[in-house]
């Protein structure tokens, strides 16, 4: 990359760089298809190096480290962000292919975001006093405190690392926990970059350590590792199968965020063109990569057809090219495997009776691009009931709320849905009904540093960000003295 941004391909370990004991593993370009970098890939003995570290750093410096301190760190990551925010957001554009001016405007942005709350959080990590009733007859002062679950390991995708990396990072180490990142093989670039500033902003060695490799060997070893307290993992369903029985034998902590097939739900009163802009926007976005795309869109049928042509028209008016072009708006999927599995997909819809409304083909025979496609189905075909993440949405119509709801809640997953209408008292009556772990009305639930996060059913267990952060990444300690 003679002309590109500097990047980084070595392990961060042990507050060091170093090369890998697994040797090297190639990380393509997705617009081109070409190689773009040789990264280094942590072996098993290397996991078993950091675990070292990082129950070093655990117990001695980074427990020294005083809450206020650990804050100030925390912002002071978040200044050195800002700084690098167009290298970050250039590179993680380069190495995953999202649209750069996503990272400048989002991706970026929320990884400050979550860093400045929980800076704000690591001074105000208290316990309780807990009136009682006493222990034999004689009474007994209790109380609580909240202490780090300890070494924890992050293993994260390739569709938005660096926010969410974020996500879990930012807590753990405010609540002081050291942490383990192990980003995907198709996006480790930002997050060698972002380890770069980590080691700027002074963190003692250990706290933060970034191991790329294979998910089989770097990410299994952090899974079954005893020295690992807890895995954060985003990522596949079937991973996170894995990954809870890795962490089964040595009872582990998991936080698992997963999958979905998330509805996007348009009655007959909602504001047609704000609907169909932010459906578009719920499953073209980051090219349909992200695990809350709306990808099944039911609608009322009295503005199905509406909703369809106008679905078919934000298709068709995607611009979808070089992610690094401010014009466009929908990038190539990462790499050539997800390409072909969203357009087996679309064989799939074809073959259940599906009708293809728009799109359906790749672009190109440069880098892993696919056409913004929409498909006119029902809520049993596989496009309907399987993640495809990729730029696909099957539109469902039906005809009354209750038929919406048993629509919308027919699913494995229940990660995320939005409801667009104008009447409130639907609003509140659908989301109380709807199975999902976030639900956005008239519009997508904003992703912030305050607000939870996360799935149930096939898509997940376990919440990030708010409060339950911080609750996720410490455990209660109850201490009674008898009086
Ligand atoms: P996605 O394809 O959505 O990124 P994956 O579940 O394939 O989701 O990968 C998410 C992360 O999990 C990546 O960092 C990957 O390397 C890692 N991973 C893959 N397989 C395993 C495994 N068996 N154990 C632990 N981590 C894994």
């Amino acid at each position: 990359m003679a002309d590109g941004p500097d990047l980084t391909t070595d392990l961060y370990l042990g507050g060091a760089w170093t090369g890998g004991g697994a040797g090297t593993f190639t990380t393509l370009n997705p617009a081109t298809g070409e190689a773009l970098a040789e990264v280094a890939a942590a072996s098993t003995g290397d996991v078993g190096t950091a675990v070292v570290a990082a129950t070093g750093a655990l117990r001695g410096e980074w427990a020294a480290t005083s809450p206020s301190c650990k804050g100030e760190l925390l912002n002071r990551l978040a200044d050195l962000v800002e700084r690098d925010a167009e290298a970050l957001a250039a590179i993680e554009s380069l190495d995953m292919g999202g649209l750069a001016g996503l990272g400048r405007t989002m991706f970026v942005p929320n990884l400050v975001g979550s860093l400045r709350y929980y800076a704000g959080w690591a001074d105000k990590i208290n316990g309780e006093t807990i009136r009682n009733d006493g222990y034999l007859g004689r009474p007994a002062f209790a109380y609580t405190t909240r202490e780090p679950v300890g070494v924890i390991a992050a293993i994260i995708p390739w569709n938005s690392p660096l926010m969410i990396l974020g996500w879990k990072l930012a807590p753990a180490l405010a609540c002081g926990n050291t942490v383990i990142i192990k980003p995907a093989e198709d996006a480790s670039l930002s997050v060698l970059h972002f380890a770069k500033l980590v080691e700027e902003a002074g963190f003692p060695a250990g706290v933060v350590q970034v191991l790329p490799g294979i998910g089989g060997v770097t990410g299994a070893a952090l899974a079954g590792h005893p020295g690992v307290h807890k895995v954060s993992f985003t990522g596949s369903t079937a991973v996170g199968r894995d990954i809870l029985r890795a962490s089964a034998d040595t009872f582990k902590r998991t936080a698992l965020e997963l999958g979905g097939k998330s509805p996007q739900i348009v009655f007959d009163d909602a504001d047609l063109d704000g609907a169909i802009a932010g459906v578009a926007m719920g499953i073209f976005v980051n090219s349909g990569q992200t695990c809350a795309a709306g990808s099944r869109i039911l609608v009322h049928r009295a503005v199905y057809s509406a909703v369809l042509d106008g679905l078919r028209d934000a298709a068709e008016a995607q611009v979808v090219g070089d992610p690094r072009d401010p014009a466009t708006t929908m990038g190539p999927l990462v790499n050539a495997a997800q390409r072909d599995r969203v357009l087996g997909y679309v064989t799939k819809g074809i073959g259940d009776g599906a009708e293809l409304v728009a799109g359906g083909d790749a672009i190109g025979e440069r880098g892993f691009f696919v056409r913004p496609t929409v498909f006119a189905g029902t809520n049993d075909m596989r496009i309907a009931r399987e993640e495809i993440f990729g730029p696909v949405g099957t539109v469902v119509p039906f005809d009354s709320g209750d038929e919406a709801i048993a629509l919308a809640n027919d699913s494995d997953y229940g990660l995320a849905a939005t409801v667009w209408t104008r009447d409130l008292a639907r609003a509140h009556h659908v989301s109380a009904e709807l199975r999902t772990g976030a639900i956005g009305v008239n519009g997508w639930s904003p992703l912030a540093a305050q607000l939870p996060w996360g799935g149930v059913k096939a898509s997940g267990v376990g919440r990030e960000l708010g409060y339950e952060g911080i609750l996720a990444n410490t455990e209660t300690k109850t201490v009674t003295v008898i009086l």
